[in-house]
């Protein structure tokens, strides 16, 4: 372990002015994530900037109907929340697939977002990897990548984002609130998180010298006909090999609306709005499940231990489709769709 110094920031105004002075600093919020990056040695920071005291700690209900989470509401009390449960269930299924209860109770949402991949050879010093040292190389294209992306990789990454709740928040066009030296900001959920492309250290679009203050979800929650299905290699305390969260809107046997958001399966949470596109409208049926499948698949590439991922997806998306468009998030796929 390094030597590093610890402070707590007083107020958000006060957490930007040190992180802004001192670039090599962290914040902490659950430490989750973070402590394990210091005791592995892939993260050195000088100091750690204690969050945990700011007020960002609440639910509330927004102005248009929707909520806003404080970046430090833990990942426990948003899924248990009865405004979330009510009415949007998709995030809490998606938390609670995530961790365990312990990791939960002291995970908080912001750092959810900020947690780095699972990569292992991102955590292992002694390999290369582009994401931990920019320009080694990366361990993971012709190595072990049982766990790794199929859509969205560049030549110099192929790491997946591990998150569950940020799936769901994908699905829902949450946004995120930041607050930095040049004032605060609302980025929309889809462009928070980066693709690897020839920068794969940066894992999302956040400022240095920028706080995460809140997330804010759309009134519209979908809690009627949605789903998160993971699929991992147990069923409790693993990542996921691939995660499908839908949201949608049926009426009559017909799709009006559909969200549907993939894990596990690029650097980012994955949403295609042309498959979206094309369940909007049409029946639900298998068939029409299948085509955005496909759609949402047309380019993805497996790099050797991880091609079976593709069908993995493939069966994932129908199947987590015809759960929500039944209203059985939970149930096995109904025989009749499926
Ligand atoms: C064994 C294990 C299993 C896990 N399984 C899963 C799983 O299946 N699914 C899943 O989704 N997650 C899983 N997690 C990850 C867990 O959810 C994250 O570690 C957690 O959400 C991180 O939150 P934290 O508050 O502890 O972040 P920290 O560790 O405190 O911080 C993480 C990063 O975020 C930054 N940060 C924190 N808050 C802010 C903020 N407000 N503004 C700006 N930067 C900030 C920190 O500087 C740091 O870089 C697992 C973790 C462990 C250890
Ligand atoms: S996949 Fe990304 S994180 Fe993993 S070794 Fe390659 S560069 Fe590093």
């Amino acid at each position: 372990m390094n030597n590093f110094g610890y402070t707590r920031a007083r107020d958000v105004a006060d957490a930007v002015r040190q992180i802004a002075a001192d670039p090599a600093a962290k914040f902490i919020a659950g430490g989750t994530n973070l402590i394990d990056l210091m005791k592995e040695n892939v993260t050195r920071p000088s100091q750690l900037i204690d969050i945990t005291h700011l007020p960002l700690d609440k639910i509330e209900e927004t102005r248009d109907g929707g909520l806003r989470i404080g970046a430090l509401v833990g990942n426990s009390d948003v899924a248990y929340h009865p405004q979330i449960a009510a009415r949007y269930p998709l995030l809490g299924s998606a938390i609670l697939a995530g961790a365990s209860p312990q990791l939960r109770n002291m995970a908080s949402t912001g750092g959810n977002l900020l947690q780095r991949t699972r990569c292992f050879y991102f955590y292992d010093t002694t390999t290369p990897c582009n994401k931990r040292e920019p320009g080694t190389g990366c361990s993971a294209i012709d190595g072990i990548n049982r766990m790794h992306a199929i859509l969205g990789t560049s030549e110099h990454c192929i790491a997946t984002h591990p998150s569950d709740m940020c799936v769901a928040l994908a699905a829902l066009e949450a946004r995120v609130l930041a607050t930095g030296s040049r004032g605060e900001r609302s980025i929309a959920f889809a462009d928070f998180h980066r693709l690897p492309g020839d920068t794969p250290e940066i894992d999302s679009n956040l400022e240095p010298d920028e706080i995460i203050t809140a997330i804010e979800l759309p009134p519209k929650g979908f809690a009627a006909n949605y789903t998160y299905l993971k699929i991992r290699d147990r069923l409790s305390y693993a990542f996921a090999l691939v995660a499908i969260a839908v949201g949608l809107e049926v009426e009559g046997g017909t799709i009006k609306e559909a969200r549907l958001a993939l894990g596990g399966v690029a650097h980012k949470p994955w949403r295609d709005r042309t498959a979206e596109a094309q369940l909007s409208g049409a029946p639900a049926t298998r068939e029409s499940f299948l085509r955005s499948a496909e759609t949402v698949l047309r380019d993805a590439r497996g790099f050797g231990h991880n091609v079976f991922k593709i069908e993995l997806a493939r069966r994932g998306i129908v199947r987590a489709l015809a759960q929500a468009a039944r209203g059985t998030p939970q149930s096995q796929a109904d025989k009749r769709i499926v």
